[in-house]
């Protein structure tokens, strides 16, 4: 809390460690930290491979602190179970955002589940907020279900798209369109600029049709370029009018229903871990066959897992 980046770096290790004896302390460091609803921003960045995140995470970055506040950046790659290995870790990235005292980046942790990241993620969070952080920014490659599992991790999120995504645009997955509170067309510099203005455009319309304007914001679609800096302070401003029209009320409300969600993959992730210790993981893959082959129902199959671990539970009440 006195905002010792070592110490910071050494909380958050110990949040993300699997090592069985690590969990008690970073239960208890966890439960120390204040509950209290701080006035911090957690703001999600996705998008593909290539769009254009750590280019614009540097100059978004190094502007918000020229501002005043404190900024966090945590990468998050979901992706890294599958691949085996992390696309965002091994890049040199933000240098002059690393440089700088207001800022704080930590890379991608180890590959985990999708359920290990969300808490990993959220507790990185808060102890980066409680080191004094008034920023938080989560990067997150934009594959498949990586940018719906950002929304459930922060307050506002900002998709960055190519621009000339004419084409994508209609194929463009409506999840996407439905949890970006704004997107970005990065690189609209040079012979790519006016490109950018239309697909701009396009995603504004599309925005507009798809997401009516309900509460207190209303997706919006811009420009920007992390190379001239053209958007930069424009798109920094819809963020913190974001916040201010959102206002933390809703913030907090969205936090509490956020860890009520988390509570559901935190029960699930207990249960296999229990699965384990008690020598069930084997199965469990063996409930798994059965219920891929249709041999039981996935209802059937949990009853007889969590049967064999705690025991059968009572009969449920017959068919009515
Ligand atoms: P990420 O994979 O989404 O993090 O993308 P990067 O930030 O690594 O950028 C991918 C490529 O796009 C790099 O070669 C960047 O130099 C380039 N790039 C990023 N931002 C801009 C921009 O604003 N304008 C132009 N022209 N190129 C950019």
């Amino acid at each position: 809390m006195a905002g010792d980046r070592r110490a910071l770096a050494r909380a958050i290790t110990l949040a993300e460690s699997t090592r069985p004896e690590d969990r008690e302390p970073a239960e208890l460091l966890m439960s120390a930290l204040s509950t209290k609803t701080a006035t911090t921003l957690r703001i999600g960045i996705a998008g593909a491979p290539g769009v254009g995140k750590s280019t614009l995470i540097e100059v978004l970055g190094l502007h918000a602190i020229g501002k005043g506040h404190r900024l966090a950046v945590l990468a998050v790659d979901p992706s890294s179970p599958m691949s085996g290995g992390s696309i965002l870790g091994d890049k040199t990235r933000m240098t002059e955002l690393s440089k700088a005292n207001a800022a704080f980046i930590r890379p991608s942790p180890a590959a985990g589940r999708l359920g290990g990241v969300a808490r990993r993620t959220s507790e990185a969070m808060r102890l980066c907020e409680a080191a004094g952080y008034d920023c938080v920014i989560v990067e997150t490659v934009g594959l498949g279900q990586s940018e719906t599992a950002i929304a459930d991790q922060v307050d506002l999120v900002l998709l960055l798209v190519p621009p000339g995504g004419g084409d994508e645009l209609q194929g463009i997955k409506r999840g996407i369109m439905e949890t970006a509170d704004i997107i970005a067309v990065t690189k609209a510099d040079g012979a790519m600029a006016v490109e950018a203005g239309r697909t701009a455009a396009d995603y504004q319309h599309a925005l507009r049709l798809m997401r009516p304007a309900s509460g207190s914001w209303v997706p919006l679609a811009r420009t920007c370029s992390a190379l001239t800096g053209a958007g930069i302070p424009e798109l920094w401003s819809e963020i913190e009018r974001f916040a201010r029209d959102v206002g933390p009320e809703a913030i907090a409300r969205r936090r509490a229903e956020q860890a009520v969600r988390h509570l559901s993959a935190e029960i699930e992730d207990e249960l296999k871990a229990r699965l384990a210790a008690a020598g069930l993981a084997e199965r469990l893959a063996q409930f798994e066959t059965d219920v891929a082959k249709g041999r039981l129902t996935p209802r059937a199959a949990a009853r007889a897992l969590v049967a064999e671990l705690t025991g059968p539970v009572s009969q449920p009440s017959r068919k009515s």
